[in-house]
């Protein structure tokens, strides 16, 4: 070999050295990012894992927060508000009743006919978006905006009658904000949740706002119920099931109710129902517990929330929350890798990640996950991914949706537990081996909203969840039912079952 032949051979050799050195190069670097997100994934599963053991200490956090709720106003995160509701809807109801409900993304507006036995021989629901601005201007403009739309219906549903035909009748309200109530039609609004901010209506009396509203628009109708749309449901889930105990509302925001002893509400003195009994609006998306398994996530949503410190429970279980929960966890890996392509300023968007979406992607069960793609491409600006991240952003989407579902089924045992239903032997005894299941009443749970009714996957994990911590000696007792819109039926049954009732005046502590 000449010179000239050996320096292109030592060239060539250097250039192919220099070459593989650039690929290992980045291949190692790829593995590294690669390992970089795997670690960070593995760090929020362990961070929001919920074993058995931990959430049977939500179970018993929750049962003391609600005693605690009922022993003295402010005792408690859990609120615990009276609901003057009584006596709940057995199945003998009879006429037509209508009801509106106002709560979250969509209002509702129902009319139903009941038939006595326990039979619904009607239902009509029309269903409408709030428009977004009126959800933070005036009280006013606000209730126009429903009033006319029930205008409208029962104009157009109102059994071929003319609208001065169905004056008087009994209107069911079920608004799902926490309302101090003083009677069971009426009471103030304590605070907004979900995003509302319609300011001039806090601490008002929401009835008092509505039926305004009603005669402004030349209607006559009556609000008889004004219930939390979890008092709904457990009313249509008693209409329905008279062994319904409690109902749970899991949906853009998420809250529950129960029956309770009127002697357990220790904050009313002298509180006398026909019953015996109250049904107790929870408000339980504030309860907090420190050993909640609280994520970073969790933190950054809660401190750029509009009601930081607030709500906990519910921003770690609701619709409203899940998809963004989700959306931060892929904003961290994408900022630390760049498995995801370039970083996507639509990861910086608050609340673009709906939970819709994020459940269609966990409920992606193509080969390629080929939806998981579509979204991300459409909703993140994050293109051309291998499988691999695919199936990452899928695994992310179940670590925060079975931690949800399993939260919720904690706070459901919790309440089981504090009417001692839970066959532990209620709030005072711990769990105890070879439970007495002879003893336990057959139990029923209501259970609505879109996470729970829409979203298969959470579903199974709650339902799943309920079981595991009960034991198998006592799960086949308790029952959890899907209630479909249950909330505004519920209302209009209430309006039906509980507008001529009243409880006497209360002292509260
Ligand atoms: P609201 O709580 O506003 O009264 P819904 O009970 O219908 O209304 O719940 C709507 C919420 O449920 C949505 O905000 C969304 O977060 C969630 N949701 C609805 N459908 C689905 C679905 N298919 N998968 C996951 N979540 C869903
Ligand atoms: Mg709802």
């Amino acid at each position: 070999m000449g010179k000239l032949g050996l320096g292109v051979a030592v060239g060539c050799a250097v250039a192919s050295c220099a070459i593989a050195a650039v690929v290992v190069g980045r291949r190692v670097r790829s593995r590294k990012q690669w390992w970089k997100v795997v670690s960070a994934v593995n760090e929020f599963e362990e961070a929001a894992s919920t074993p058995v053991g931990r959430l049977r200490q939500v179970v018993d956090a929750m049962a003391v927060e609600m005693h605690a709720g009922l022993a003295s106003e402010g005792g408690s995160k859990l609120k615990m508000l009276l609901t003057f509701v009584d006596n709940l809807p057995d199945g003998s109801e009879n006429g037509i009743y209508y009801a509106l409900h106002v709560g979250g993304t969509n209002f509702r507006i129902l009319r139903i006919q009941l038939g006595g036995q326990r039979s619904i021989l009607g239902h009509d629901v029309e269903r409408k978006p709030i428009p977004q601005h009126l959800m933070t201007r005036t009280s006013e403009e606000f209730f126009d905006f429903i009033a006319l739309s029930l205008k409208d219906f029962v104009e157009r549903k109102g059994d071929n009658l003319q609208l001065s035909q169905v004056r008087g009748k009994d209107l069911g309200f079920t608004f799902s904000f926490p309302v101090k109530q003083t009677s069971v039609s009426s009471g103030t609004l304590i605070k907004w949740t979900k995003g509302f901010a319609i300011e001039d209506m806090v601490e008002k009396d929401v009835v008092e706002c509505l039926q305004k509203a009603l005669s402004r628009r030349g209607l006559d109708m009556n609000v008889a119920a004004l219930v939390n749309d979890s008092v709904g449901t457990l009313a249509v889930g008693h209409f329905l099931d008279k062994d319904t105990v409690a109902a749970v509302v899991i949906g853009t925001g998420t809250n529950a109710c129960y029956l309770e002893r009127a002697d357990a509400v220790i904050k009313c003195q002298g509180l006398l129902t026909t019953s015996g009994g109250m049904v107790i609006n929870m408000e339980w998306g504030n309860f907090w517990f420190s050993h909640l398994p609280r994520t970073s996530y969790d933190i950054d949503l809660d401190a750029e929330s509009q009601n930081p410190n607030d709500q906990g429970f519910e921003k770690m279980i609701s619709g409203m929350y899940l998809g963004d929960i989700v959306r931060r966890v892929i904003r961290r890996m994408s900022l630390e890798s760049d498995i995801f392509g370039p970083l996507s300023s639509k990861l910086s968007k608050r609340f673009v990640l709906s939970t819709p979406l994020m459940a269609a992607m966990h409920e992606d069960d193509s080969p390629d996950l080929g939806e998981v793609a579509k979204i991300l491409e459409e909703t993140l600006d994050i293109r051309d991914i291998p499988l691999k991240v695919r199936k990452i952003v899928v695994k992310v989407c179940d670590v925060v949706t079975r931690r949800a579902a399993r939260l919720a089924a904690a706070g459901i045992v919790g309440i089981l537990k504090k009417i001692g239903r839970d066959g532990t032997g209620g709030i005072a005894g711990g769990r105890i081996k070879g439970i007495k299941s002879g003893k336990m009443r057959r139990t029923v749970v209501a259970v609505e909203g879109g996470l729970y009714t829409s979203y298969t996957i959470f579903r199974e994990y709650l339902n799943e969840a309920v079981a595991e911590i009960l034991g198998e000696d006592i799960a086949p007792f308790v029952i959890l039912k899907m209630m479909e819109d249950g909330s505004g039926i519920g209302a209009a049954m209430l309006a039906a079952s509980n507008s001529a009732r009243s409880v006497d005046t209360v002292q509260v502590l």
